[in-house]
């Protein structure tokens, strides 16, 4: 059990990915582990691993614009350096089929006078899978299935900033049924219910690009954020909603207006700057929806912020 061999199965056997590094950052022992990842993945440090520099490796791969490999670079030097005692970071490294994630630690030892730096890489990824899972669970509305309104709030905060950052616009719709207390107070509660999902369902289908948002901003009333969005063009993305919500042909008798349900929309578009606030946005979409209300509802009021 003292023998080289046994423990260098050990470290072959083990799921963790080690690479020993010197205090110049080359590379002395990579594990079996590593070497499999390495080839399967067309990795620089594969088994032909000899005269490879791990810091150079982090150094060409954040000259390249990766993020993670010039974190990885100054952490290694800090435990190098002495500056730290150990180094522990998380990294996405998605492969074209899977979504993974790998943390990596780095710790010192010193044989025979020379400063050597273990660097493992542990595959994290069921935990970060749940971690993901259990954040959208706090993100969605149990009843429509949509984001709700805390999410609503967090998706603005950072749209509006990267509208900002950009100098393009960003739209914003605030729905809401018409006569809605009516069709429960006729139909019961729980037919309301039902409502809310099929706007739900509706909705889905104008919220489907990277910078769109669909959510239920509370009770029965909705919202659709557009980053980088005009006003002509949200206008356009919004136009078939109202007939959309019209063909769901839900019985309302007893609506003032159509005797199935509608909806009434404000939209509004601001340029964010350094003087206004999302806060604005928001007031303004639904000072629009309240105009639409008050001309007759079942209708759109749209204006520049
Ligand atoms: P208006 O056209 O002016 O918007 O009239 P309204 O009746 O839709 O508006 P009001 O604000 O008076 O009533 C909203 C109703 O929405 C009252 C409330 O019971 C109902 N509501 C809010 N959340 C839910 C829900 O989760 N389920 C059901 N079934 N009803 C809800
Ligand atoms: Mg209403
Ligand atoms: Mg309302």
């Amino acid at each position: 059990m003292q023998s080289y061999d046994f423990l260098k199965s050990v470290l072959d056997t083990i799921t963790e990915h080690i690479v020993v590094i010197d205090s110049r950052g080359d590379i002395l022992f990579v594990n079996n582990r590593r070497c499999v990842f390495g080839e399967k993945n067309s990795c620089v440090i594969n088994e032909k691993w000899i005269g490879i520099n791990y810091l150079k490796q982090c150094d060409s791969a954040s000259n390249m614009g990766d993020d993670y490999g010039t974190q990885a670079a100054i952490g290694i030097r800090s435990v190098i350096s002495g500056e730290e005692e150990q180094f522990y970071f998380e990294y996405p490294c998605h492969s074209q089929d899977d979504k993974r994630w790998f943390m990596m630690r780095v710790t010192p030892f010193t044989e025979k006078g020379v400063n050597c730096f273990v660097i493992s890489h542990q595959n994290i990824t069921e935990r970060k899978l749940a971690e993901e899972e259990v954040l959208n669970l706090s993100r969605i509305d149990g009843l429509t299935d949509i984001p709700n309104r805390r999410y609503f709030n967090e998706f603005l905060q950072n749209e509006w900033n990267r509208c900002r950052r950009l100098n393009i616009p960003i739209s914003l719709a605030m729905v809401d049924l018409d006569y809605f207390k009516l069709l429960n107070d006729t139909y019961g509660h729980q037919t309301g219910d039902d409502c809310l999902r099929a706007l739900g369902t509706v909705l889905k289908k104008f919220g489907k690009r990277p910078n769109d948002l669909v959510a239920r901003y509370g009770g029965e009333e909705f919202a659709l954020i557009y980053g980088g969005v005009s006003l002509t063009q949200a206008k356009t993305l919004i136009a078939p909603l109202l007939e959309e919500v019209r063909l769901l042909n839900i019985p309302n008798k007893k609506s003032k207006i159509l005797p199935i349900l509608t909806a009434s929309i404000g939209l509004s578009t601001m340029y964010p700057n350094k003087d206004n606030k999302e806060s604005e946005l928001i007031k303004h979409a639904d000072d629009l929806l309240y105009t639409a209300k008050e001309k007759g509802r079942n209708q759109i009021m749209f204006a520049n912020g």
